[in-house]
């Protein structure tokens, strides 16, 4: 495994393996690696002949006040993960190999970026859509791994994918869990003690409607309330939303009964080292959970 940080040694590496008939799987990542991140690439080096993952905290996706300087780095730890999961090269790239002086285009995606972390985080997406084109771009990889933790940002960069006509397959893989049932996510590093074990109210609300989905509640707002009353049995989660999308472009359901879906939700907490905002989500099928 080599570990890269200019475009220059990443084309390099990645155009000798094309010219000799190698797929490229893709792994964007911003680090502190965790067994989420694994999966993908442990997918992705099962799929593609050469697997390359990249390791960088995107500085466009964050707004002031969010947490750029302080999100957790290792880069160190990092290079073992990918080593262990079989990636072939580890691009981790400074901001100003990512983005030079004079750098001034942008990615907009439209409807799939509006609303729930749209909403919350203006610009948000339109910095996650301009890196995740670039990677593409310079990788020219066949297949790109993203998991569905991130479930707006998977419908964002397949919008993309599609509007911008990368040739490449986008690859969506399941959201890896603690034990007891919390998302992994590198932020939850930063959950003080008695936040990380309120932390679980996320998952079991999402397990709750989806639960009464299975036993026959059909009604939008019954089941998003279902969900609520289990956030709300929590004075720790200061709710940022709860919504059930339509399962592929998460595209909003009108009230009344609906036939599938995708429960979203997101919740801050606060009271440990640091504010730490977590997203969790789960189809009303059930995600393979029973
Ligand atoms: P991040 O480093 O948080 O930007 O995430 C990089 C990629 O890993 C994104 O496609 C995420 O959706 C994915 N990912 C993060 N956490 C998980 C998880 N718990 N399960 C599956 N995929 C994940």
């Amino acid at each position: 495994m080599q570990t890269v940080t200019t475009i220059a040694e990443l084309r390099r590496h990645l155009d000798a393996a094309r010219a000799v008939g190698r797929t490229v799987g893709l792994v964007p990542t911003m680090g502190y690696l965790h067994a989420g991140h694994e999966s993908l690439m442990v997918r992705a080096s099962a799929e593609c002949d050469d697997v390359v993952a990249t390791i960088f905290v995107n500085p466009l996706q964050f707004g002031p006040g969010e947490d750029f300087a302080a999100y957790p780095r290792d880069l160190t730890g990092d290079v073992e993960v990918c080593r262990q999961a079989g990636v072939d090269v580890v691009f981790a790239p400074s901001v100003a190999q990512m983005y030079d002086p004079g750098f001034c285009s942008h990615v907009d995606v439209g409807a799939a970026s509006l609303g729930m972390e749209g909403a919350l985080r203006p610009g948000h997406f339109r910095g996650v859509a301009t890196v995740v084109a670039r990677l593409f771009a310079m990788s020219r990889a066949h297949r790109a791994y993203f998991g569905e933790k991130d479930a707006q940002q998977l419908a964002v960069v397949r919008r993309m994918t599609k509007d911008l006509g990368f040739p490449l397959l986008i690859v969506a893989c399941p959201i890896v869990r603690e034990s007891d049932g919390l998302a992994m996510s590198s932020r939850n590093v930063y959950l003080g003690a008695a936040d990380r074990a309120a932390s679980t109210v996320l998952v079991r609300a999402l397990r709750s409607a989806c639960h009464a989905f299975r036993r026959g509640e059909r009604d939008r707002d019954r089941l998003l309330e279902r969900a609520r009353t289990v956030l709300a049995s929590e004075p720790r989660a200061q709710v940022d939303y709860v919504e059930l999308r339509s399962e592929n472009d998460l595209a909003e359901l009108p009230p009344g009964p609906v036939a599938g879906g995708r429960l979203l939700l997101a919740a801050k907490f606060v009271d440990g080292p640091r504010p730490v905002r977590l997203l969790d989500n789960m189809s009303l099928a059930g995600d393979g959970e029973s």
